[in-house]
């Protein structure tokens, strides 16, 4: 038998999660229930057109989900699906309208609208005015 004592460790890579969580906006609502369970904080509001606080939508940064799938679990409109981690970019490029996330490597070049504002404060969180 093999001493796995003595193997080289791997390579440090970041080893993503089998699934990924793709919120298709075309059906999000903005009612942020998902928000609330992400126990990693990776849920972003989207402002609207002219940054209406009621028209905004909801987005995932890829980067951090763990693929825990509460979000799909408690969206009240089934709009998040779980994705293979090798198809979900491409998705998530497909069903994205509009995000705050500028630096993704998915969305270069997608068409996706970038909203510079954002992301909105959770509600119930005090805004500093001025
Ligand atoms: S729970 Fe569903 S509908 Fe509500 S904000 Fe999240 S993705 Fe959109
Ligand atoms: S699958 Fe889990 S970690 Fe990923 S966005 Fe949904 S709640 Fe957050």
């Amino acid at each position: 038998m093999a001493d796995v004592t003595t193997q080289a460790a791997p390579a440090k890579a970041k080893k993503r999660p089998r699934e990924l969580a793709v919120i298709n906006q075309a059906g999000c609502t903005g009612c942020e229930v998902c928000i609330e369970f992400c126990p990693v904080d990776c849920m972003l509001t989207v402002p609207g057109p002219e940054y209406d606080v009621h028209k905004k939508l909801v987005e995932i940064d890829l980067d951090i989900c763990i693929g825990c799938k509460l979000c799909v679990k408690y969206c009240p409109w089934e709009t998040i699906e779980m994705i293979p981690s090798g198809e979900a970019l491409q998705v998530a490029a497909e069903w994205t309208e509009r995000s705050v996330l500028p630096d993704a490597e998915w969305i270069q070049g997608s068409g996706i609208e970038i909203v510079e504002k954002g992301p909105l404060p959770l509600p119930g969180s005090k805004v500093e005015v001025g």
